[in-house]
């Protein structure tokens, strides 16, 4: 176990923080995988089980177009294990009401809702004659579809911030009571202030959660250098499954697996933080036509090897490192040792599997160029950095694969690429990929 401070005082403008808070995180890192005696095996054996879940969800308490009921059901009938809610800068804890006709999901979304969950339906007229359905509460929906063991269904938020025009969301997983954004000075101090807001709502609470960075290519809000340094956040989504958030980025923006590469190299060998991990999630929005080029479920989620299936050992399991994402490939299991990394993939008939592993050898040139536009001005994107960042270091064809460190790797991680297509992906052209988590390599600097 490793044990990072994090000074909430930071931060000021923590409204409830009125002193120093010293919050103590312990993580189980992969990061003492590689030089542990023990090796780390990720595989379902004995109470640990894969439970796969998504962790981004939008339904009619904020811009979705569907029920929570019904969208908890689509992932029930979906084959996920779990599913949190995060709506924006809200929780369904009250009492709310919508007018079908009005709202994102019209009535065709209230007709099948009726359909599907007959006698459970509650509504009345307003002054204007028109039928209003109650927006049932998280309590309400997870009672009604969530199994224990089986099922589960985590509150959650997004987290809706901004600095000037640059949007900059937060998810926070397994909340207690609602995070207001908090703004700041720079997209680097609204990600720091939630962060602290998120961690002291956690201390107080005595209960697990994580906040994780979304999409930090929608309208290209977020770059690797305003994440990097971020203190007690190891996770943003390297796959969301919107269209319009810029996964593969553009000829001027980083994708954010680059984005990812350039995060691990630095916190690791040169901020002395933590390893950050890959989400891959949905942000759906849109449950009326799958599939469409709409914001669909189904298209990323993290599988996440867990002893018990409720929100607290999940986040602790995934804190450890302990899961993989996906946008459609499987993995039987993943073993981290000293000498190495080695993935197993359970394999579908007739399908191919490339893993690449990637990493950082010590040595790089540490210094990145801004970004120019065609006037010669500087663009407000991630640098540019030399291709010894994030490099293929082997790529190996069929269903395991494995990498074995020379000794000067500062972080190995790997990316399972498969031949079949994404049924629908984020963006066209899309094949199934896994992002198995990064782990520290022999050349990293101790922290
Ligand atoms: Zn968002
Ligand atoms: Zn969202």
């Amino acid at each position: 176990m490793t044990c990072q401070e994090s000074p909430i005082n930071r931060v000021s403008n923590v409204s409830n923080l009125k002193h120093l808070v010293l919050i103590c995180i312990c993580v189980f890192a992969l990061a003492s995988a590689a030089a542990a005696a023990e090796p780390v095996s990720l595989k379902a054996s004995g109470n640990e089980k894969w439970y796969k879940g998504n962790l981004h969800t939008h339904s009619l308490w904020s811009d979705g177009d569907d029920y929570l009921e019904m969208i908890a059901d689509w992932y029930k009938t979906h084959g996920y294990d779990f599913l949190s809610f995060t709506d924006h800068n809200v929780l369904s804890t009250s009492e709310r009401w919508t007018v079908p006709e009005k709202n994102k999901g019209k009535l065709h979304a209230y007709q099948e809702l009726k359909k599907r969950f007959p006698n459970w339906v509650e509504e009345r007229k307003n002054k204007d004659g028109q039928i209003e359905v109650r927006l049932r509460t998280f309590k309400e929906v997870s009672e009604k579809l969530g199994e224990p063991g089986q099922y589960l269904l985590i509150q959650s938020e997004e987290v809706t911030d901004h600095f000037k025009n640059l949007p900059v969301h937060m998810n926070a997983t397994n909340l207690h009571s609602l995070l207001t954004p908090l703004g700041g000075k720079s997209v680097y101090d609204v990600m720091q202030n939630n962060t602290n807001a998120l961690l002291a709502q956690r201390e107080r609470s005595g209960k697990s959660m994580m906040i994780h960075l979304n999409h930090p290519n929608f309208h290209y809000g977020v770059t690797a250098e305003d994440l990097m340094k971020v203190i007690g956040e190891n996770f943003f989504e390297v796959y969301n499954g919107h269209p319009g958030v810029n996964n593969k980025g553009d000829e001027t923006h980083a994708s954010t697996d680059r984005i990812w590469d350039i995060i691990l190299t630095k916190r690791l060998a040169e901020l002395k933080l933590p390893v950050m991990y890959g989400l891959g999630t949905d942000d759906g929005h849109n449950y009326h036509k799958i599939p469409s080029r709409g914001s669909e479920p189904g298209r990323g989620w993290v599988v996440v090897l867990s002893k018990k299936l409720d929100a607290e050992s999940l986040v602790d399991a995934m804190e450890a490192g302990r899961f993989y994402s996906s946008s459609g490939v499987k993995l039987k299991s993943v073993t981290y040792t000293d000498q190495g990394v080695q993935v197993e993939i359970e394999p579908e008939e007739g399908v191919e599997y490339i893993t690449d592993f990637i990493g950082t050898l010590e040595g790089y040139p540490k210094t990145g160029t801004p970004v120019l536009d065609k006037r010669g001005l500087e663009v407000r994107a991630t640098k540019h950095y030399s291709n010894k960042i994030g490099r293929r270091l082997k790529t190996v064809k069929g269903n395991s694969a494995s990498y074995d460190f020379n000794g000067k790797e500062i972080y190995v991680r790997a990316l399972v690429r498969s031949s079949k297509p994404h049924p629908n992906p984020a963006q066209i052209g899309e094949v199934e990929r896994a992002w198995v988590q990064p782990v520290v390599g022999p050349a990293a600097p101790k922290q």
